[in-house]
């Protein structure tokens, strides 16, 4: 088969516009054979955003051949290709029009998209744009967005996108065909050719897994596996854990020729394994470059064999998870002398539900049309390189996480040991796992959703690491609190009953009114008269949400929220006017879908009776999981409505001009005496640790928030905090420059924002860009973005913004690290958990310190909740809030022995203010210095040109 990639660089994306440069690439079956490329003249002036771009101007196309002649060396050799383009769609528009308006005839050959392809076939690549690929791919882009340069990448790619078309098997490629249709898509037509082209070399059939229920896997049962030890092994072990380490580190080093001794990690492992054999608690600060995870990993372990007991491990993030799952876990099995079991278990939600994917692929039930056309052939291929069923390890675009959300294994509608699927099943598989391991991995929310399940998640345990502790008390919040979604509710509504075609109850209609049996066509009858009442139910919620929107729009000021959302806070003893006439509607609501789900709960518990006879037994299953899901929508709202309970703080949130988007939030004011419930008077020994738990070297807010007193004789909680491993007065300078403007007073931000963009241009331009500069608020990003974008281009340094080039924090992250100088803006997410190590981040600069706004709901009523206790509400919860926050921001800089950096604080309140020293004082002793505006640059090259560290 002939291929023609094709990239056209064009004056813009209008109709009127030109094409500036050819790029054609002829790949015959796997091999580039022909290459053509061109500029072109286009008759007009190239926009200063097209040169900008592209590098080319109309200097360089003055001389080239104008486009007919360019069509004359082309069309020849499109002769018989099908068509393959990265976003195709754009250049198909620009070849047509340049064939008519030439007098030639319109392509009207096949069309492949490149994206779409990629999509499919690398299940979990992270990014389509064409350098990201190539990066992915190891494929050197040479000069991106000139058109010889994109169309030769682009054809490599097409290459890999064909040799993983040969490695898929027979079977998934018939799978794929059934998903995309042959005749209306070309994309369809080719996997019919590869099916084709497999047919007639059955030895080219590439069998990578098994076959079961027409899919192929990657996945085997799961069942019983091989001891990972015998006990004599664990006999075997030295008694005392400082004997066992040392041995352990004998094997590191000669595993890690350059390996050195770290003395905090060695505190860190022996205050550990401390905690865990005197039952206690343990909090302990570990600042980046500890190596932490190792620190609380090895004595875990040595402790949960010696001792034959389950222990688990909590991260907040995804990465730090991976992290322990993909580096370190595989060195300790190497390591460790004797064998053990680790295994990652994740919320249920994470992982597929075989049985639902098995039943949407047959019934072909594809809501967004293409769009889940592409997420289901993109799980097809992910089927058959699998083994965890994860969501984590796919990248969803547009739509997916819908989709995602409909074949996702849950509780309500699982058949268990009844499931065709059962032995394969990754969530019962990861479950099992867990329940033989020696070691568990999860996450917080996981344990959050394990007490509320009654500890019926998770294996029993009593020995609990939380590591990013300092995220705990949040998640806690979040997870103990309920909330309400105006979609969450439609969509329980919708997966019953949509409309007389789509749903649940239709198609269970339809199978029980198809039986050969009186019963089937009385049932069938009996769930279509309950169908009006879910309509009914539906357009009632629509009502509520609607007047529930006109209160919160017409009571807050999207202004005041960072985030631009309404947000608007409920108080029982202050309910707005309107509230009587909302209960009633909510209490009509209630009392319609208590009836509706009563005759459904009854109807279906006959229906189960005769349900394999039926064979409808995954349909009622999946009902029965709607129905449950419908209560807990009216529960919860229920018990929103009411504002009834004084440990919750309760608010409505909504984006402007969406009504649909409203959310009802209740959350608990203080989760400490639930965590004492479940975790530190349930639990042996609970491990808490992070690089930022202490205020001021003191943990006593963390302590609070979490309801742990150190202060009682009888405390069972230690707390340390280890000195770190990096020499940060050598290693960092903060600069403040102490006459820097305030934000106060009419014109204060104007006049704060003018002289932010110029004194980060200046020192951006010292640096050579290398710069975070990190913010509190989108808006003043957004805007400074745009000033420090037209001062820096002249010197060809970039900018980079979050929310502006990308909401995706490590796409931002990558091209800041390819790109030298870029200087790169970020709000929330930038501020923890970006490693950026070595000389790609020389400085950071903090704009303004991170101050949680005050008008947050849960904030304001736990700063009136301190006021009623007579404590200062902005010393006790804003400032140390905002410390542990700067903390993390400032551990952005430093990340291994040899970075070396400065670090800017344009906000003078740091040492203008009393509580300005708790910011300070909580650094790990950095070198700082205050200096006027206009010294800032001079000091900075001073400081960088000073000797190495
Ligand atoms: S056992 Fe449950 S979760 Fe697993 S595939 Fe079957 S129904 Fe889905």
């Amino acid at each position: 088969m002939k291929f023609a990639v094709l990239d056209f660089e064009t004056t813009g994306s209008q109709t009127t516009d030109r094409i500036i440069q050819v790029g054609l690439v002829i790949i015959v079956d796997d091999t580039i054979t022909d290459r053509y490329t061109s500029l072109v003249n286009p008759g007009i002036s190239i926009p200063s955003s097209i040169i900008s771009l592209t590098g080319i101007d109309d200097d360089m196309v003055s001389d080239a051949p104008e486009l007919e002649t360019v069509m004359a060396h082309m069309v020849p050799l499109l002769q018989d290709c099908v068509l393959v383009g990265h976003q195709i769609a754009f250049d198909l528009a620009f070849l047509q029009r340049a064939l008519d308006e030439h007098g030639y005839f319109s392509f009207d050959g096949k069309v492949l998209d490149t994206i779409e392809a990629l999509r499919v076939l690398f299940p979990s690549l992270s990014s389509f744009q064409l350098s990201l690929v190539c990066q992915a791919f190891g494929i050197e882009h040479e000069r991106p967005h000139q058109a010889d340069s994109d169309a030769e990448v682009t054809a490599l790619i097409w290459i890999r996108c064909l040799m993983r078309f040969q490695q898929l098997s027979l079977l998934t490629l018939q799978r794929l065909s059934m998903v995309f249709d042959e005749v209306t898509t070309d994309f369809g037509w080719f996997v019919r050719e590869m099916i084709t082209f497999k047919e007639m070399f059955p030895g080219e059939d590439v069998q990578t897994g098994q076959n079961y229920r027409q899919f192929s896997l990657a996945v085997k049962d799961w069942g019983e596996e091989d001891p990972p030890r015998e006990d004599k092994d664990v006999l075997a072990m030295p008694d005392d854990f400082a004997s066992f380490y040392a041995q352990l580190k004998l094997a590191l080093k000669e595993r890690f020729k350059d390996y050195e001794d770290r003395e905090a990690q060695e505190t860190m492992l022996a205050e550990v394994e401390t905690a865990f054999e005197q039952e206690r608690h343990l909090m302990i600060e570990a600042g980046t470059g500890t190596g932490k995870s190792l620190g609380y990993l090895i004595p875990a372990l040595y402790y949960g064999l010696k001792h034959d007991k389950k222990m688990l491990v909590s991260t907040h993030t995804i990465n730090l998870q991976e992290q322990i799952r993909e580096r370190d876990i595989p060195l300790l099995m190497d390591l460790f002398p004797i064998g053990f079991r680790a295994a990652v278990f994740k919320g249920r939600s994470h992982y597929l539900c075989l049985r639902k994917f098995e039943h949407k692929m047959g019934q072909q039930d594809f809501e967004y049309g293409k769009e889940d056309r592409l997420t289901a052939g993109q799980m097809l291929v992910w089927l058959s390189e699998t083994e965890h069923g994860d969501d984590e390890e796919l990248h969803f675009s547009g739509k997916g996480s819908q989709f995602w959300h409909t074949v996702a294994s849950d509780t309500d509608s699982c058949l268990n040991r009844a499931c065709p699927w059962f032995k394969k099943c990754f969530y019962h598989r990861a479950r099992n796992n867990a329940s033989t391991a020696d070691l568990v991995i999860t996450n917080h929310s996981m344990l959050f959703t394990d007490t509320k399940a009654e500890s019926r998640l998770l294996p029993s345990y009593k020995h609990l690491v939380i590591d990013e502790a300092h995220h705990f008390e949040e998640v806690a919040s979040k997870h103990l609190g309920i909330e309400v979604a105006y979609g969450a509710f439609v969509g329980a509504l919708w997966w019953l009953y949509k409309d007389s075609r789509t749903g649940q109850l239709p198609t269970l209609s339809l199978r029980l009114s198809k039986a050969d049996n009186d019963k089937g066509l009385a049932w069938s009858k009996a769930i279509d008269t309950l169908l009006p009442g879910l309509l009914h139910l539906k357009e009632e919620w629509d009502e509520l949400t609607d007047l529930l929107y006109q209160l919160v729009a017409s009571r807050s000021d999207p202004t005041q929220s960072e985030s631009g959302q309404l947000v608007y806070r409920l108080k029982s003893e202050n309910k707005p006017g309107q509230w009587d006439k909302l209960l009633v509607l909510e209490e009509n609501m209630y009392l319609k879908s208590s009836e509706i789900l009563k005759k459904l709960d009854r109807l279906l518990s006959e229906v189960k009776d005769q349900q394999e006879v039926l064979d409808v037994a995954g349909l009622v299953t999946d009902i029965s999981g709607s129905v449950k899901e419908l209560y807990r929508q009216r529960d919860n709202l229920h018990f929103f409505m009411a504002l009834a309970d004084p440990n919750y703080v309760y608010w409505l949130e909504a984006g402007s001009n969406k009504s649909k988007s409203l959310q009802l939030i209740s959350v608990p004011l203080d989760v400490s005496p639930m965590l004492q419930e479940h975790f530190f008077e349930a639990k042996a020994s609970v491990i808490m640790t992070s690089a930022t738990l202490s205020v001021g070297k003191s943990f006593d807010y963390t302590c609070e928030q979490l309801g742990l007193d150190t202060t009682a004789p009888d405390t069972k909680v230690k707390t340390v905090q280890l000195q770190s491993p990096f020499n940060y007065r050598q290693q960092a300078l903060v600069a403040i420059p102490r006459d820097f403007p305030s934000i106060r007073g009419n014109s204060g931000e104007k006049h704060f924002l003018a002289e932010l963009a110029q004194s980060l241009a200046e020192v951006a331009v010292e640096t050579m860009g290398r710069m975070l500069v990190l913010f509190t608020s989108n808006r003043m990003l957004k805007l400074t973005h745009a000033a420090l974008k037209e001062k820096l281009s002249p010197f060809g340094i970039g900018v980079l913004g979050q929310g502006v080039d990308s909401s995706n924090r490590s796409k931002l992250t990558r091209l800041f690290q390819n790109n030298s100088a870029s200087v790169l803006l970020g709000t929330s997410s930038f501020w923890e958990g970006v490693d950026i190590p070595g000389d790609a981040l020389t400085c950071l600069a903090i704009v303004r310190l991170p101050f949680q706004p005050p008008n947050h709901p849960l904030v304001e009523a736990k700063m009136e909740n301190l006021k009623k206790l007579n404590l200062n509400p902005f010393m006790k919860l804003s400032v140390p809030q905002a410390v542990i926050r700067f903390k993390q921001g400032f551990g952005r800089l430093v990340r291994t022995t040899k970075d070396k950096g400065i670090v800017i604080i344009y906000d003078t309140r740091v040492i203008d203010t009393s509580y300005g020293k708790y910011f300070l004082y909580s650094l790990p002793g950095p070198k700082i210095e205050h200096m006027p505006t206009t010294q800032l640059v001079g000091r900075i090259k001073q400081w960088m040109g000073e000797s190495e560290i």
